[in-house]
């Protein structure tokens, strides 16, 4: 996601305003984060399987949802289960979550929302094999997590029916999740079970910093719906009409339905809907697998246009003002971040990409839809990068923020570079090794996001010093490298939970060598890196001139550094404090330079540089 979290402008992300950076100035020593899991998780890894069947109607008058629903929930793992967990995501934008208590220091105020404006998610009832459970709130009276007690345990290789009604709404303060008249933003809506995974349960309260996990399997949610609505969600659209007509400036002058994309399996109904809608309503159904959430935006003022990226349906829902999204603008930049993308990651496995015009300002991913408070290329490309880093590759957000933000961050300015030919890199690591030079934020990249100092320490640790450090990454092992070893991590992780082991491993196949100094290094401790030049002198020898130079590396962190002179580069690949190091060139030259493409995390530029003397 993009939003109010305050970072540092970046060249990459246009529409983001510069905004002060509140970092603690605390002491910069070196802190070991827990360190990084030794292997991939390949050899024993499982995950959990969900189908979820919905039927939900939205009473614009009663002002909430309505909804029925049940979760075919297949345990994978060796464990018996015997207690389950469920998010109710919307109760955190209302007053006493932790997430309105969280936000309240910043600048949204959830906590003063009244009886008619504050979002929420009530169940009605839960049942497990048609046996009532009782709802226990762990954080109370945080009410984003709910326990029940099975009655029975759900053995390993064994599945349960958990059928569900509940009531829900979102709040009039914007965040993610929005209603305003008669546009909703179902950001968050439904039951969704917490992950079972090789930790355990990750029932974890809703906070602003980290959001996203899930469990893969099927989504089949019916919609019941005024019939002037426009809706995007999730999902192939199955039955019924989610309201698109094309604009006439729209690409595609049809509708890419592709109904027929999916053969659904076998949905267990919850029996809400039976018969036709009333009259003046709708019923729309959207289908998915292989996806972890399901997301959807609903308002009758949607303008519609519709394009392909190859066999990638687009659908662009905007606003009637909004003029520059339309005639194809905000399509055409979707195309261009999607196919992009494909470049690295392999061909997007979804039928389509849902590209929306929110209430709330800056972005948030999900599945097959991303809504946006702006066209912006940057804001689509950091979106659009999601449908991979969150939604194909199912990182935990709240454990490992970077492999999500920060790979988004890092692709994005890529794509800018590779696609404007203006690179952004310069400038954003100038940028964070300011900030690195300043003290930091003194924890680590891989620290769980709650433990951050704040939200610009956020920020900087999840989206703009990772994007950094893969940046630096990509330049360790060569730009083909890299994208081959993002292939083979799609490849490889697809439609499952990764951890840093499983990114690093990839990248070790493509690479051939072991990187776990660097992972360990960047991600897990706080070091920094200084390499300096002390002293240059130069001779004549036969035709040329000989250079020697003494380099001194002053931070605990290391990395092969290029040193320029004289029209000559060479890798300095020596992990010696002190480096004396030899360049023959044809041109004298007449200063030394280390690092001179600014790829390096170097705290101070100001020593990178020296007169060569002699000669
Ligand atoms: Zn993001």
């Amino acid at each position: 996601m993009l939003n109010v979290i305050p970072l540092p402008a970046t060249p990459s992300l246009p529409r983001r305003t510069a905004v002060r950076l509140a970092l603690p100035l605390l002491v910069a020593s070196t802190s070991v984060g827990p360190a990084a899991p030794l292997a991939s998780q390949d050899d024993d890894y499982w995950q959990q399987e969900v189908h979820y069947t919905i039927e939900a109607a939205l009473d614009e008058e009663a002002g909430q949802l309505e909804g029925a629903g049940t979760m075919v929930y297949r345990n994978r793992s060796p464990d018996a289960i015997d207690e389950v967990f469920f998010h109710l995501h919307l109760n955190a934008f209302r007053p006493n979550s932790i997430w309105a208590t969280v936000e309240q220091r910043e600048h949204l105020d959830f906590q003063s929302l009244g009886e008619e404006e504050h979002g929420f998610e009530r169940l009605a009832s839960m049942t497990m094999n048609g046996v009532a459970l009782d709802p226990q709130y762990p954080f109370a009276p945080d009410s984003t997590v709910v326990r029940f007690a099975l009655p029975e345990a759900i053995a390993s290789g064994g599945e349960a029916t958990f059928a569900f009604e509940w009531t829900a709404r979102p709040a009039t303060l914007c965040r993610r999740q929005c209603r305003q008249g008669r546009s909703w933003d179902f950001a968050h809506w439904y039951p969704r079970i917490a992950p079972y995974d090789h930790a355990g349960w990750q029932g974890h309260p809703l906070y602003p910093q980290g959001e996203f996990y899930g469990e893969y399997g099927v989504y089949d949610v019916t919609l019941d719906l005024a019939e002037d609505q426009v809706v995007g969600a999730t999902g192939a659209v199955l039955e019924g009409d989610p309201g698109w007509r094309p604009s006439p400036w729209s690409p595609l002058p049809e509708v890419p339905w592709q109904r027929d994309w999916y053969t659904p399996r076998e949905p267990v109904s919850p029996g809400r809907f039976t018969g036709e809608a009333a009259a003046g309503r709708k019923r729309v159904r959207f289908y998915s697998e292989d996806t972890h959430h399901f997301a959807w935006s609903t308002s009758p003022d949607y303008r519609y246009e519709a394009t392909w990226a190859g066999d990638v349906a687009i659908h662009v829902l905007y606003r009637p003002e909004d003029l520059d999204w339309d005639a194809g603008a905000a399509a055409g930049r979707t195309i261009r971040a999607i196919q992009w993308l494909e470049g690295v990651f392999g061909p997007y496995p979804y039928p389509q990409l849902t590209n929306l015009h929110r209430l709330d300002g800056g972005g948030t991913e999900f599945p097959m839809v991303i809504m946006d408070g702006s066209p912006s290329q940057g804001l689509i490309t950091h979106e659009t990068a999601h449908q991979w880093a969150m939604g194909i590759f199912g990182s935990n957000e709240w454990k490992d923020a970077w492999l999500d933000e920060g790979m988004a961050s890092f692709l994005t300015t890529w794509f800018t570079e590779e696609v404007t030919g203006v690179s952004g890199w310069p400038a954003t690591v100038a940028n964070v090794a300011r900030i690195e030079a300043q003290g930091g934020t003194g924890v680590p990249i891989g620290t769980v996001s709650e433990e951050m100092p704040g939200f610009g320490a956020y920020g900087f640790l999840a989206y703009q010093k990772p994007s950094v450090v893969l940046y630096m990454l990509r330049e360790l092992v060569g730009t083909e490298t890299m994208r081959e070893g993002l292939r083979i991590y799609a490849e490889r992780k697809s439609f499952e939970h990764v951890v840093e082991a499983d990114l690093r491993s990839a990248i070790e196949a493509a690479h051939g060598e072991d990187l776990g100094w660097f992972f360990e290094q960047w991600i897990h401790t706080t070091a920094t890196l200084d390499w300096a030049v002390t002293a240059a002198s130069t001779r004549q020898e036969g035709d040329g001139w000989a250079t020697t130079m003494t380099l001194e590396r002053r931070g605990e962190a290391w990395m092969p550094v290029t040193v320029r002179a004289g029209g000559v580069e060479v890798l300095v690949d020596d992990r010696s404090p002190i480096v004396t190091v030899d360049l023959r060139s044809s041109e004298r030259p007449s200063e030394v330079v280390l690092d001179p493409e600014t790829v390096l995390l170097d705290v101070d530029r100001s020593n990178n540089r020296a007169e060569v003397a002699g000669g």
